[in-house]
């Protein structure tokens, strides 16, 4: 670990410590029984395939449950020891285990990354990576429009741990620009925001990261790498919230970092201290989730472009937000997500929020819940839930108006999904 930025004679050296982490690592871990496909095999198939445990006595075709917490010591284990890569051979239940390796080689192939961790929940993968990737007296630049979750880890705790945030509106690259400092380490953005889908200018992030030498960290967990492989587009780490699409059944809470493997060693060494590592059963369970997640998101993507024609021609809604309709903003999404844009959508009730809560009550086939991206659609209003903390105008400030609902559209037919919308607004 470099030392901290405030103590070095030049600081500019200390803060990029990244640059000197030259030691040869292999993609991984891996083991020796385990499917790995060509690079260029397609995402239907890496889900499925990519990952999984082969097990050379029984041929299982799936992973099978390692639920152990440890594994005996052989003499590959001293030799790990010795030579320093204790991150590649089963040792304990919380440094690596098989289930562990099988879910994460799946989404290392799914997102083009060297390695992946996985955690017991986005949550997780967040503060480990940013705390990894930065020193005491880092300074980190993101937007107030991040998850709720990550706002407040941002906003209330980061000062105490000795970094500084500056939030910048994250579709403004010069507003970015403008925040730049001496100590800038990492720049942490999601592909979408929440609730208004507004896309950040990923390519440009990164050629900015590029030129000053920074981290970018992307949470990519509205577009899933379906649709978005920010790796590609210049991040050098990216995270999901695997409760959402990667597991995509609204059944377990787990998180993952992946990018090349010296930034995720470093994450990997941090998350063995904070320990929010990830149980057997819950890899298990997200591997099974992903073998689907190609085929899920496709549909996802095609009921949210229905959902939102449909929004967008009835005269009881007043604004949608999404990505495929004439009024959307950050046009430059179509060009780097080509293939859709995920199962959300958002839009404000003629009404404001009185009608909203009124359509909630006649909703009949979504579940009023929070969360997002499980094959049955979620809805819930940003003003009595993710932004109830704002006041009526920091609410206006931040473009959540009244009467705004976020819809996560699953994966029903879209036809029951429009009916079961159109009797709900009929009858406010
Ligand atoms: C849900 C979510 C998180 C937090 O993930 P948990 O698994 O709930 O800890 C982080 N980022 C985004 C964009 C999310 O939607």
């Amino acid at each position: 670990m470099a030392k901290a930025v405030g103590d070095s004679a030049d600081p500019g050296a200390e803060h990029q410590w990244h640059n000197t982490l030259r030691r040869g690592r292999v993609p991984g871990p891996r083991m020796s029984h385990q499917r790995a496909l060509p690079e260029s095999a397609g995402n239907s198939t890496k889900s499925v395939h990519s990952g999984t445990y082969l097990d050379p006595i029984t041929g299982a075709v799936g992973t099978p449950i390692f639920q152990t917490s440890t594994f005996e010591f052989s003499e590959h284990t001293y030799e790990a020891f010795e030579q320093g890569h204790i991150r590649d051979v089963p040792i304990y239940g919380r440094y690596g285990s098989p289930n562990q390796w099988a879910v994460q080689e799946k989404i290392a192939a799914l997102e083009g990354a060297q390695s992946s961790v996985v955690f017991s929940s986005g949550m997780s993968a967040i503060t480990t990576t940013l705390l990894a990737l930065t020193n005491h007296g880092g300074h980190i630049i993101s937007s107030r429009d991040v998850y709720g979750g990550t706002f407040n880890l941002l906003r209330e705790d980061m000062h105490q741990l000795g970094r500084e945030v500056t939030f910048v509106e994250p579709t403004d690259m010069d507003q970015i620009r403008a925040a730049l400092q001496d100590n800038t380490q990492v720049l942490f953005f999601e592909t979408l925001t929440n609730p208004l889908l507004k896309a950040i200018k990923l390519p440009e992030l990164g050629e900015l990261a590029k030129e000053h030498n920074l981290l970018l960290v992307i949470d990519n967990t509205f577009l899933s790498p379906q649709f978005i492989r920010p790796l590609d587009l210049g991040a050098h780490v990216v995270i999901h919230s695997c409760t959402k699409y990667l597991n995509g059944h609204s059944d377990l809470t787990a998180g993952v970092a992946s990018g090349s493997r010296k930034y995720l060693d470093r994450v990997w060494n941090l998350m063995l201290r904070l320990g929010g590592s990830l149980d057997a059963m819950e890899c298990y369970l997200l591997e099974r989730g992903i073998k689907t997640l190609a085929l899920r998101m496709r549909a996802h993507n095609e009921n949210a472009h229905a959902i939102a024609g449909f929004l967008a021609s009835h005269r009881g809604v007043r604004r949608v937000h999404h990505p495929s309709l004439p009024d959307y903003e950050c046009t430059w999404i179509r060009d780097v997500c080509p293939d859709g844009y995920g199962g959300m959508v958002s839009f404000e009730l003629v009404g404001g929020d009185e009608a909203a809560l009124k359509f909630l009550d006649r909703l009949q086939l979504p579940v009023v819940a929070t969360s997002l991206g499980g094959v049955e659609s979620l809805v819930s209003l940003p003003f009595n839930t993710s932004h109830s903390f704002f006041t009526l105008q920091q609410r206006q400030e931040v473009g959540i108006l009244p009467g705004l609902v976020r819809f996560s559209a699953g994966v029903e037919d879209a036809d029951d999904l429009i009916v079961d919308l159109d009797q709900a607004l009929a009858s406010i």
